[in-house]
């Protein structure tokens, strides 16, 4: 029998399968009243019993219950030490960034995602700190970029929007080497397809605002790390940039975990068909989805993950081709984000990857006909139908 009393009174589940662990979180019910549904905590700040006595929630910047259901949930899902909540994921990166001390270097994937980008370049240079952007998936460039002053290897994967592969186990044994923390934005494939911290990186991070909450109504970020090192900077980081999500967004994000497993099951399937179709258009000239055979990373994919994930971005013909794709689409919305129950179209060249060099573009092959697609969870039909419909009349 539980007993509902202690807040700290949870476990970390460890007898259950992912999905169980996913609903019923780490306390899972309410400590006082058992409610079910785990309650919103709507409160700035918390009574005290008398002087020098806290009920282990003092204010909400620092601690809230709800927040805390959530972050304790992540940490248990990613097999992590502990997890922490933020207002979004770049709230997320920036805490991270944090990390660096002046004159610090840091290795990071070509195509990382533009915010990501922009902490470094429009913020942390002014620091000292400096930012090497490589191809993550060829081992050789990882080593031959590694420095001293190495601090943090930052690794997106599948990356985004080019759907290239890193592999984590490899990558974090070249980090500890040289001292370097990895990192590992899991956002593509969650921690149901894949668990970072298991093949040795140190913090992994979320836009949560994606598949974890996973219906296109809360923006939001998780950072979940394996020391208590880590966790302290962390823990600092919310307290004092005040960046922590609100209860009413933890509370949403709990709810979406609990559907985690079977969403991303029918993202993965919906994806691999729609990106199966795709490469029988004529006006599709290249499909980018790492659940293809000749992929030139699926042997790693395979070693890492335990699914494809549903993102998949591909080239047409041309830029007259892409415009009256995303103006005539119609169930699918022409929209940025990713990961929701709704597919979303997306121009890159000029929305998640505005920010890079024209040049750097170029070179990573986000141009004028590139686009990228989120699947949904609508009928696959429906999506073909659609983009069928979109391309070709
Ligand atoms: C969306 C996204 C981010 C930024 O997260 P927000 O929740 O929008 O702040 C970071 N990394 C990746 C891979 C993303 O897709």
């Amino acid at each position: 029998m539980k007993n509902f009393s202690n807040f700290n009174d949870y476990s970390r589940k460890e007898d259950l399968h992912f999905e169980s662990r996913a609903i019923h979180g780490a306390l899972g019910n309410d400590p006082f009243t058992g409610a079910v549904s785990f309650p919103i905590y709507q409160t700035s700040t918390f009574r005290h019993k008398g002087l020098g006595q806290s009920t282990g929630y003092d204010y909400s910047r620092l601690q809230n219950p709800t927040r805390q259901e959530l972050e304790r949930t992540m940490a248990i899902l990613e097999e992590g030490l502990e997890g922490f909540a933020f207002s979004s994921g770049q709230a997320a990166n920036m805490s991270l960034f944090t990390l660096l001390n002046p004159g610090d270097h840091v290795l990071l994937t070509d195509d990382i995602y533009g915010g990501t980008y922009r902490i470094g370049e429009d913020i942390f240079t002014k620091y000292g700190c400096t930012f090497t952007y490589i191809d993550m998936s060829n081992l050789e460039e990882v080593k031959a970029n590694l420095t001293d002053k190495t601090r943090m290897i930052f690794i997106e994967t599948p990356t985004n929007p080019m759907m290239k592969v890193a592999d984590i186990e490899a990558i974090s044994k070249l980090a500890k080497s040289v001292g370097a923390l990895t990192i590992v934005d899991n956002t593509f494939l969650t921690p149901y397809f894949q668990k970072p911290l298991t093949l040795g990186a140190d913090v992994v991070v979320h836009s949560a605002t994606k598949y974890i909450g996973g219906h296109n109504d809360s923006i939001a970020g998780i950072v979940v790390v394996n020391s208590e090192e880590l966790a302290a900077h962390f823990r600092l980081q919310l307290k004092s940039h005040g960046n922590g999500l609100a209860p009413l967004d933890s509370w949403l994000l709990i709810r979406g975990l609990k559907t985690l497993q079977l969403r991303m099951d029918r993202h993965n399937d919906n994806a691999k068909k729609v990106a199966e179709w795709l490469r029988t258009q004529p006006k599709v000239t290249k499909v980018f989805y790492v659940g293809f055979e000749d992929h030139p990373q699926y042997d790693i994919t395979l070693k890492q993950t335990s699914g494809f994930g549903g993102m998949i971005s591909f080239n047409v013909d041309t830029f007259e081709t892409a415009e009256k794709l995303l103006n005539n689409v119609d169930m699918i919305m022409f929209a940025e984000s990713l990961g929701g129950t709704e597919t979303l179209i997306t121009y890159p060249r000029t929305q998640t990857h505005e920010s890079l060099k024209e040049e750097t573009r170029q070179k990573l092959g986000i141009t004028e006909t590139f686009l990228r697609i989120s699947i949904g969870l609508e009928h696959p039909d429906d999506i073909i139908r659609d983009l069928d419909r979109a391309l070709n009349s």
